[in-house]
């Protein structure tokens, strides 16, 4: 069996990740709807993405530009009130079709995308609410502006470019302690104003929400393993990271 066949119970998924999520708010003595959570889709089969989406399931996370596109028109036609987040790196000269296609941008990470960003919303006429990506982990090979470039970076999103920027988006290196990433996005936010946090994914999305995490991204918990490469078909992008 494929990875592409194989059952997965994605409602069944769905209900575990938010009684986690949940839990870790209880913990904390968070209140759960303080926590968004974004279902993940990237490179999952349809049938996974329609099984969410029956289950209740609305907001969801993309990483590329012509995947989204070739799903979410038809499947927001069915759910119109799906809200669609842009989690993966966005290329400049895919602005224009973010913006149409996507609700929240998570990855605003340097001047040239924010400019162009702000020109296909005025062109549109659809503002649409951004994240700042930060690099928290000061890795030289990811995307995302470093801690010490936060405030000028977020300043001139919205000053220069009137960008309704809304939080911070941090993927913290994998062999790290997931807290110190959020606890860090969470000051980094706190200082510039910012209510949006987002950090977490499937190996570590609860810890994130007891350090504060307003949107934990999770894919694999809710869909299971992604599909290897050789069975998306046209569904990925070459060159992108997955
Ligand atoms: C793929 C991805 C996720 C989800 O990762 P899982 O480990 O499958 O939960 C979250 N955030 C970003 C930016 C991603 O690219």
């Amino acid at each position: 069996m494929t990875a592409e066949t194989a059952v997965v119970d994605v409602a069944a998924n769905l209900a575990e990740v938010r009684r986690r999520i949940a839990a870790a708010c209880r913990e904390v003595g968070r209140d759960p709807a303080e926590v968004t959570l974004v279902a993940v889709a990237k490179a999952q089969p349809p049938a996974r993405i329609l099984a969410a989406l029956e289950a209740g399931q609305r907001v969801f996370g993309e990483n590329y530009v012509q995947e989204a596109a070739r799903r979410w028109p038809e499947l927001r036609r069915r759910f119109p009130d799906v809200e669609l987040h842009m989690v993966g790196a966005l290329q400049t000269n895919k602005a224009e079709e973010a913006v149409a296609l996507f609700d929240v941008i998570q990855t605003v990470d340097r001047e040239r995308l924010a400019a162009r960003l702000a020109r296909a919303m005025e062109k549109r006429g659809r503002r649409l609410p951004v994240m700042v990506e930060v690099n928290t982990g000061e890795e030289p090979q990811k995307a995302g502006v470093a801690p010490a470039e936060v405030d000028g970076f977020v300043r001139l999103c919205r000053e220069t470019y009137g960008l309704d920027v809304v939080g911070l988006m941090a993927i913290p290196p994998v062999d790290e302690d997931v807290a110190l990433h959020t606890a860090l996005l969470k000051k980094l936010a706190a200082r510039n104003g910012l209510a949006a946090v987002s950090v977490g994914m499937s190996a570590d999305f609860e810890v994130a929400v007891r350090f504060g995490a307003t949107h934990v991204r999770v894919g694999t918990a809710i869909f299971g393993p992604r599909p290897p490469r050789a069975q998306r078909g046209s569904g990925s992008e070459p060159g992108s990271a997955s």
